[in-house]
C-alpha cells in the first residue's frame, strides 16, 4: 500500500523532494494545495510540474474517507461516522462554541485503555490511526465547513482511542496542524488529552509545545480510579500526578483535570473535597472539567442528578478550585464518544 500523502510532515515531505531532486520549497506549494485550496488529487496542483504531480500519484494516496453518517445537531453540532479504507469505522465531532468552531479527533480504532464508562472500549483496540488518517477528519470536516465559510479553530483529541499510546502518528498530526503553511491552528487552541500515560507525559512535556494538556483524572483516589479506569493500575494515580506536576513545572502551563460524573460511584461531596486537597497540596495549577456522564446501558451507569453535580462543583469552587461543567452538546444526535460506531457495530453485527 502506498502511503497517504496526510501521513508526511512538511520536514519530511521536504526530505523526500529532495530524494526526488526536486527543490524543498515545491513542500509549501504543495503544502497550500493540501491545506489551504485543499484539494484532493495530484491533477489539481496545477504550479507543479507534470513530472512532480506524476511521482507523487505513484508513491501516495489521499485519505479517502467515506462520510457513512452524517448527523447534525439542533445546538449545531456535526457528528461524523467515517468509514476507513479497511472498512473500519471511526467518529469525528464539530462542536460550535461562541468563540468559533472546533473539532474532536479519533486517534485510534477503538481504544483498549478500558475505562468503564466509555462505549468506545467495548470491541476493543482494533488498530492505530496513521497520522494522515487523523488529519483527514480536520480536513474533511473543515471541507464542509467551506460551503458556509466557517473555520475550525481549535482542535480537541479527545475522540476515540489514547492518543498517548499511538504517540509518533499523533504528533505528526500535530505538526501539520500548527504548521503555518498547514491548517496553521494556534497550538494554544490545541488540546491532547491523556488517560495517564505516564511516559508519554514526560515525553510531551520535553516537545516543548504551547499545546494544552488534559488529563482524563475521573476519581480522586488510587483505589478508585483503577475501579473506573483500569489504566490506573498500569500506571497509579500518584505516579500519574507527579507526572503532571514535572510537566507543569516544566512548562508552566494550566492542566485540564476531566472527570466525568458518575451517578452513585464517584459524584458525591467527599469526592470532591478529596480531588480538591490532592490538587492543592500538589499546588497544581488546575481546571477541572466536570462530564456528567449518559446513561451506559452495558455498565448500569446513572447520571448524577442536577443538584449534586451543582453540590460538586461548589466543594470544588470553594476550596479554590478552578471548575466548570461541561455544556452538553449534541445530546439528540449520540454525540456522547463512541455511541455512534457503537450502535454502527451493533448493526452490522445483526
Ligand atoms: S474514555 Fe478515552 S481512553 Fe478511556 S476507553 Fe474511552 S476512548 Fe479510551
Amino acid at each position: 500500500m502506498k502511503a497517504f500523502i496526510y501521513d508526511y510532515t512538511f520536514e519530511q515531505l521536504e526530505q523526500w523532494l529532495k530524494e526526488q531532486g526536486e527543490p524543498a520549497f515545491r513542500a509549501g506549494q504543495i503544502f497550500d494545495w493540501l491545506y489551504v485550496k485543499r484539494v484532493t488529487s495530484f491533477e489539481e496542483m496545477t504550479n507543479l510540474s507534470k513530472g512532480l504531480r506524476g511521482k507523487l500519484d505513484e508513491s501516495f494516496d489521499f485519505v479517502n474517507l467515506k462520510v457513512i453518517t452524517h448527523m447534525k445537531s439542533q445546538d449545531g453540532t456535526v457528528k461524523f461516522l467515517f468509514g476507513l479504507h479497511d472498512d473500519h469505522a471511526i467518529e469525528t465531532v464539530i462542536m460550535r462554541h461562541s468563540y468559533g468552531n472546533s473539532i474532536c479527533v479519533t486517534t485510534q480504532v477503538g481504544c483498549r485503555v478500558g475505562c468503564t464508562f466509555c462505549a468506545s472500549t467495548l470491541g476493543g483496540l482494533k488498530r492505530n490511526l496513521t497520522a494522515g488518517e487523523i488529519v483527514a477528519q480536520v480536513v474533511t470536516a473543515q471541507k464542509m465547513l467551506d460551503e458556509t465559510n466557517e473555520r475550525i479553530s481549535s482542535i480537541v483529541i479527545m475522540g476515540t482511542g489514547e492518543p498517548f499510546e499511538n504517540y509518533d502518528a499523533t504528533m505528526a498530526f500535530l505538526r501539520t496542524m500548527i504548521h503555518e503553511r498547514g491548517l496553521n491552528i494556534g497550538q494554544r487552541h490545541i488540546t491532547v488529552s491523556t488517560s495517564g500515560i505516564v511516559p508519554s507525559i514526560y515525553r510531551f512535556t520535553d516537545e516543548n509545545t504551547q499545546i494544552n494538556l488534559a488529563i482524563s483524572i475521573h476519581a480522586p483516589n488510587d483505589a478508585l480510579r483503577s475501579k473506573l479506569m483500569p489504566v490506573n493500575r498500569r500506571y497509579p494515580f500518584i505516579e500519574v500526578m507527579e507526572a503532571l506536576k514535572h510537566y507543569q513545572v516544566k512548562t508552566g502551563r494550566r492542566i485540564t483535570f476531566e472527570y466525568a460524573l458518575i451517578g452513585g460511584v464517584n459524584d458525591k461531596v467527599e469526592h470532591a473535597e478529596e480531588l480538591a486537597d490532592v490538587l492543592k497540596r500538589m499546588e497544581m495549577l488546575a481546571h477541572v472539567n466536570l462530564i456528567p456522564v449518559n446513561y451506559v446501558p452495558e455498565r448500569n451507569y446513572i447520571r448524577t442528578p442536577r443538584n449534586d453535580i451543582f453540590k460538586f462543583h461548589r466543594t470544588l469552587l470553594d476550596r479554590g478550585i478552578n471548575s466548570t461543567i461541561r455544556r452538553e452538546q449534541g445530546h439528540d444526535i449520540a454525540a456522547a464518544c463512541g455511541q455512534l460506531r457503537a450502535k454502527h457495530l451493533e448493526s452490522n453485527a445483526r
